[in-house]
């Protein structure tokens, strides 16, 4: 009997506890859901029905009604730059940084989306003014790159050296194979108004930076030719065989003129030729090709090229053997030559091509800079096909 009365009164009271609680818990979502903008909300839904442009129009209400949500602006402009429209980003961060009441971090931020913001819309120096006063903040090494860029573009090379020295100092890593490169460039404007001595020192600082720098011996060689002296030119050629063989082909074709205006094309030809035995390459073989043909005949140039090509068989050595055998055959030959030529040479069209190491982007011309990652002598001197044989 006692134990059916507490349950009588037990139960409407576990009830009330129950509804009580239940009402503390919706009215706590109300108030929740209410600080937030209904905006809000359409922009999720729009996200969600992979609407963005409808989204990002929902929230730029949500920033226009409650100023206080910081990292939505800050998604919204990088949202903005992503998508090209740059003036939109700058606003929102300039608009940022106008306030007073954001903290140093995020005032930081801002600062470093703003500068991204430049860049992208190409004004440089505004750029790289904002990047310079990230130094010492937590964005000082992602600046440092940036800043980087942005002297490559505008070909400062000076200010790329410094930049890239103190990217090294945080880092703890080394740049000496790109600042090389950047003091190959600073030569390389000098040798275009015939200031060799000049071209000379930034190429020495070259080679003391990495002194595998097999740029700087091609730049070396050509202010000596420059100034009349292809003996020392051939010299400073003939040392890339001790840095790195591959890029002597770069220079066949000087290595071949040097000798040609000491008399000596014979001398020339052989030492081409000794680099070929132990490098295999087409553009190597090219030169060597042209240079027999000029110096002793159809023939002789034949005879090189089919010897090469039982060496080493490749669809593009295939094709320059069409090309030699062409040159000597009988008029009633030379129409089905020419047919299985251009066969084999429409073939071979994709494989004479140069492809970068670090992204893949292929070029009919050698780049010491890719144009398209940015990478420094990331495009080994041999064309794709080659690559492949050569593993
Ligand atoms: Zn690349």
């Amino acid at each position: 009997m006692e134990f059916e009365f507490w349950w009588l009164l037990g139960f409407p009271l576990f009830f009330a506890f129950g509804w009580l609680a239940a009402r503390v818990d919706i009215k706590q979502l109300i108030t929740e859901s209410r600080a937030l903008p209904l905006s809000y909300f359409k922009g999720l839904n729009f996200l969600l029905n992979e609407q963005p442009d409808k989204a990002i129009e929902a929230f730029i209400e949500v920033v226009k009604v409650d100023p206080q949500t910081i990292e939505l602006h800050f998604a919204l402009g990088s949202l903005f730059r992503r998508r090209g429209e740059v003036e939109r980003a700058i606003r929102m961060h300039e608009n940022l940084l106008d306030r007073p009441d954001l903290a140093p971090e995020q005032k930081m931020t801002a600062l470093y989306e703003l500068a991204q913001d430049y860049l992208k819309a190409g004004l440089l120096d505004r750029a790289e003014e904002l990047f310079g006063k990230l130094q010492g903040t937590q964005y000082e090494q992602q600046g440092f790159k940036f800043l980087l860029e942005i002297f490559e573009q505008e070909k400062d090379w000076k200010k790329a050296i410094e930049t890239s020295r103190k990217m090294d100092s945080i880092s703890g890593q080394s740049s000496a194979k790109d600042i090389a490169h950047f003091y190959c460039e600073l030569a390389a404007v000098e040798l275009t108004h015939s200031r060799w001595d000049q071209a000379r020192d930034y190429l020495s600082e070259a080679l003391s930076v990495n002194r595998r720098c097999a740029r700087a011996n091609i730049l070396l060689g050509d202010a000596e030719m420059g100034q009349g002296r292809p003996q020392a030119a051939i010299e400073y050629w003939k040392a890339l065989e001790g840095q790195n063989p591959a890029y002597i082909s770069l220079v066949a074709e000087k290595l071949l003129a040097a000798h040609r205006s000491l008399g000596r094309e014979d001398e020339g030809l052989q030492l081409l030729r000794g680099y070929l035995a132990n490098n295999p390459s087409l553009d190597l073989l090219n030169v060597i090709f042209q240079g027999e043909l000029d110096t002793h005949g159809a023939d002789h140039a034949y005879r090189l090229v089919r010897d090469e090509l039982a060496r080493n068989p490749t669809l593009l050595g295939l094709d320059k053997l069409l090309e030699a055998q062409l040159l000597e055959a009988p008029a009633e030959r030379r129409h089905e030559l020419q047919l299985i030529k251009n066969l084999v040479h429409q073939h071979t069209r994709s494989l004479a091509l140069y492809r970068c190491e670090s992204c893949g982007f292929k070029a009919r011309q050698f780049y010491w800079h890719c144009p398209a990652c940015n990478g420094w002598e990331t495009y080994p001197p041999r064309r794709t096909e080659e690559k492949e044989f050569a593993g």
